[in-house]
């Protein structure tokens, strides 16, 4: 921050462990946390990967502290000679390290808890540098650090400098280990980063998720609201592309409490509804399994699949929702012609049409004993079948309620990609089928 009452606050992410400079692994924890940073309306400028090695991990940060308010630091918090993270803040800071007895504590029981004796190597986890606030969340031994830097030149730095240096800056420390460094980033470190910023103190997202329509399309809908929106700087709203999973739209208000950021996101969410139409098909963490799920359940329906081009694909992520017993009674992988016409009653010929497909829909409902039956035929490729073109995928929902919500339906899509990419697609697609008949 530079000053009190400053806009924003420039974010730097330095991961740190040798392993990310092999390609060992990849460095997923600074995309994640730019991507949070993001939605708060925080900059980040940088992101540095540097090895496990005390020189240049003090060198990234001491340049880290010179351009911006705040370093994330995720990584080298465990309990080994080569975590040195902890020592190098320390060193940084010109302070010393202190054993902070309840994090000892804490360590010590998790161990216990789990009828082990903690190495006296962990105690090193326990080991905070003077001046720095451990964070609420632990979720596995390493505890996460918030250290504030002082004002003026770092201990070992000559103030030679006449760029304006950052007032109030801090270092944040998480454990690489994704899980354990998003709690506490979540928990931590964006609440404070926005506390320190001076701003509105409750940053809220929403995400909408589509399906149905291109970047470029969805951009052209919105144009008039990405304009008005972009004149007002409050809300702002992202896309996110994500793949045969589809578009999100993320919608970013900034409030005074938590009640106002909730009436504005809704309020956005309304009238990007009314833009948008039908492609929303869930927001935030809900998916298209769940959504289905849930609408055939709020309907009393139950759904049986015949599988053919996707193998299985729908029936699996249907049953990653838990409960999804309720409504779905179960799928037939008809990958043989043999298999569709003895047991789902296709009609021997051609099996790549939308009859094939109403047959085995047909078929699945009435063997599963299910309200609706859903199918997919299709050519995945690389071989053509049939005189098809790959990526001709032939779906249908058979089952008409009494209500007539989803009355027979058949079509044909053409898909583009590879094999995997047109299986994917085709589940997705047809899901999104069922979801349109059910709403
Ligand atoms: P802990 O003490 O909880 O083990 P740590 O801070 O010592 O955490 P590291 O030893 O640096 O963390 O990394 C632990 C594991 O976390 C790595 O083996 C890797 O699987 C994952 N990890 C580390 N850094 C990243 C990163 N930047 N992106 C994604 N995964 C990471």
């Amino acid at each position: 921050m530079r000053g009190e009452g400053a806009e924003t606050m420039r974010v730097e992410v330095v991961a740190v462990g040798t392993e990310l400079l092999l390609g060992q692994i990849v460095d997923t924890n600074s995309s994640w946390i730019g991507e949070q940073l993001a939605a708060a309306g925080l900059y980040s400028h940088y992101q540095t990967k540097v090895g496990d090695n005390p020189d240049r991990i003090k060198a990234v940060l001491t340049q880290a502290l010179d351009r911006s308010d705040a370093v994330i630091c995720c990584g080298g918090l465990g309990p080994t000679q080569d975590d040195l993270t902890r020592d190098v803040i320390a060193d940084v800071l010109g302070v010393d390290l202190e054993i902070d007895e309840a994090i000892a504590d804490r360590i010590r029981k998790m161990f216990t808890s789990r009828g082990r004796t903690m190495p006296e190597n962990n105690l090193r986890q326990a080991m905070v540098p003077v001046g720095c606030r451990v964070m609420a969340q632990q979720p596995g031994t390493a505890p996460g650090l918030v250290c504030p830097v002082p004002d003026g030149p770092l201990a070992h730095q000559n103030d030679d400098r006449s760029v304006e240096r950052s007032t109030n800056r801090v270092i944040y420390a998480v454990p690489g280990v994704p899980y354990e460094m998003k709690e506490m980033v979540t928990g931590t470190v964006i609440s404070d980063l926005v506390a320190r910023s001076g701003r509105p103190s409750v940053i809220r997202s929403r995400v909408l998720r589509t399906w149905g329509s291109s970047e470029s399309g969805l951009a052209e809908v919105l144009a008039g609201r990405i304009e008005e929106l972009d004149e007002l700087g409050n809300p702002t709203i992202a896309f996110l592309a994500s793949g045969v999973e589809g578009l999100k739209v993320r919608i970013t208000v900034s409030a005074s409490d938590e009640g106002t950021a909730m009436t504005m996101l809704d309020e956005e969410e309304t009238l990007l509804r009314q833009l948008m139409g039908p492609i929303v098909f869930a927001v935030d963490d809900d998916n298209m399994e769940t959504v289905v799920i849930r609408a055939l359940a709020e309907r009393g329906l139950t759904l049986a699949v015949a599988e053919s081009v996707t193998g299985g694909y729908i029936a699996g992520r249907l049953c990653a929702v838990p409960g999804a017993s309720r409504v779905f009674r179960g799928g037939v992988v008809a990958y043989h012609s043999e298999v569709k016409t003895s047991m789902l009653g296709v009609p021997e010929g051609p099996v790549v049409t939308e009859q094939a497909a109403l047959a085995m829909a047909e078929g699945a409902r009435r063997q599963l004993g299910a309200d609706i039956g859903l199918a997919t035929t299709g050519v995945a490729g690389p071989d053509t079948a049939e005189g098809l073109p790959v990526g001709t995928v032939c779906y249908a929902l058979s089952g008409l309620d009494e209500a007539g919500i989803c009355p027979d339906a058949s079509g044909t899509l053409q898909l583009p990609g590879d094999r995997e990419r047109i299986r994917q697609f085709s589940t997705i697609s047809i899901l999104d089928l069922l979801r349109r008949r059910l709403s």
